[in-house]
């Protein structure tokens, strides 16, 4: 039996309630066999695979807080410290009815990947609650962030573990977690990242994960012999990581065609208007549909997801599994060459078995969306210098961030036997660095 598949059927032992893990692992471990074989003395005899695949530590608390009406709750607190093997933990935090242990272990596993990717000292962990801020009002959500805040500020530190936001942790949660934190400890310092920038937030922040998508895609379209300039690009989603790869892809010369929300896509054979965008995404809070009653020549196309669209390059901004393989295989018919991921897993399994067969450029959202947290660890060098950089000093630093994970990625495919595999790449060169540190840190 393989090391691999020892080392995987022993956690399936150990975590038999914990499926979103298990797949999560599978797929890692499965992908890491080229290296783990070229190395399987030495990883043996350091137990290095058994230690990397469980977390450092765990800590799961109850989070007590009290409704506008007086009415208590009870909510669960965890924070999932998967590997400090080359700096402090760091990922985001999750307030969301789905969250469980299994899933905080599985995000946390894949964090410390994408982490040591970015070839910044970042560690991975990942955390949150099963508390719902839907329908909460600020005052609600204020009393659970301080109550949360006042369990996890034990365990949390600038140097020690700095969380994020993540799904229903924006820029106001992140603002009531420090407040608790600095009332707490006393301390003004780089303890989270996304923070405001009147206390400590960095600049680029908000484009990086957009930016340095298409920063990464242009390397690898560049190292295809081709140039993203005039290429039509299709972009799902609106929010945040889709304003700012469209604005980029246009800067960079291409043309992005459409844009979408839960309800439907718009169609704008001109290129999507970024200004018309941010105006019902950022200013109104409008639906997506609106674009195309501003915007002559283009098509609002209700209940539908863009992939039948004729394209050169295919950008999923929106969320996880928004691709399947029906979806991957229309992208492929119209001619699509190129994917890469801003949405963490947008595309399933069979979208990327198809993507794979097909030997088009795919970067997953590992590499492809890691300028996030990539920024992120540059807001903590700043609050470590107590400074603040500007716009232009991050953007650059994020581009050369972004080159670097392209020429690491492609490199470890190259050099494992998977040429142009940029998910064997991705994982293999977040896990190189990773395990190199533990083998020199001995077996802790
Ligand atoms: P936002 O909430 O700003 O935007 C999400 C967009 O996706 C919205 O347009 C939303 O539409 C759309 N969407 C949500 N669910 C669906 C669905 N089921 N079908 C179609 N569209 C949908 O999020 P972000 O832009 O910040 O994040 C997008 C993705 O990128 C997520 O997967 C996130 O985890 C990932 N990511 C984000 C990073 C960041 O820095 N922001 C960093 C790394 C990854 P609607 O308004 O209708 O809900």
């Amino acid at each position: 039996m393989s090391y691999v598949t020892e080392v995987y059927d022993n956690l399936q032992k150990k975590h038999p309630y914990e499926p979103e893990f298990l797949e999560a692992a599978k797929r890692i471990l499965d992908s890491l066999e080229p290296i783990v074989s070229a190395n399987e003395e030495v990883y043996r005899k350091n137990a290095l695979l058994e230690r990397f695949v469980e977390p450092e530590r765990i800590i799961t608390f109850r989070v007590p807080w009290t409704d506008d009406k007086g009415v208590n709750h009870v909510n669960l607190g965890y924070r999932v410290q998967f590997n400090s093997a080359i700096g402090p933990y760091k990922g985001g935090l999750r307030f969301h009815p789905s969250v469980t242990q299994s899933i905080l272990k599985f995000l946390g596993m894949e964090q410390t990947l994408k982490n040591s990717l970015t070839g910044l000292p970042i560690g991975g962990g990942k955390g949150g609650s099963d508390f719902d801020p839907h329908g909460k009002s600020d005052a609600e959500v204020m009393r659970f962030c301080q109550s949360f805040m006042t369990e996890l500020y034990k365990y949390v530190g600038k140097d020690v573990d700095v969380p994020a936001g993540d799904i229903g942790v924006g820029g106001r949660e992140v603002g009531y977690l420090y407040g608790q934190y600095k009332r707490i400890t006393n301390l003004y310092e780089g303890v989270l990242t996304g923070k405001g920038l009147t206390f400590g937030g960095s600049l680029a922040r908000t484009e990086a994960t957009g930016y340095g998508l298409v920063y990464i895609t242009n390397e690898m379209v560049k190292a295809a012999g081709k140039d993203l300039a005039g290429k039509t690009v299709v972009v799902s989603g609106s929010g945040n990581v889709a304003q700012y790869a469209i604005q980029k892809a246009h800067e960079l010369g291409a043309k992005v065609v459409t844009c979408s929300d839960s309800n439907g896509y718009v169609y704008d054979p001109n290129g999507i208007n970024f200004d018309v965008l941010c105006q019902i995404k950022q200013v109104e809070r409008g639906r997506i549909k609106e674009y195309a009653k501003r915007v002559p020549g283009s098509e609002y196309h209700d209940g539908e997801k863009p992939w039948g669209v004729k394209c050169d390059i295919a950008l999923p901004c929106a969320t996880q599994n928004e691709i399947n393989g029906a979806d991957a295989r229309k992208l492929l018919d119209n001619g699509c060459w190129c994917v890469a991921e801003g949405a963490n897993m947008p595309s399933d399994a069979d979208a990327i078995d198809a993507y794979l067969a097909a030997k088009i450029l795919y970067m997953p959202a590992k590499a492809a969306n890691a300028g996030g947290v990539a920024v992120s660890a540059l807001e903590m060098s700043q609050n470590s210098e107590r400074l603040s950089w500007s716009f232009e000093e991050v953007d650059k630093m994020l581009h050369n961030i972004m080159v670097n994970i392209y020429n690491n990625v492609a490199t470890a495919a190259k050099k494992y036997g998977y040429e142009g595999n940029f998910v064997v790449g991705a994982n293999i060169a977040g896990f190189e660095k990773v395990a190199n540190a533990m083998l020199g840190q001995g077996v802790v």
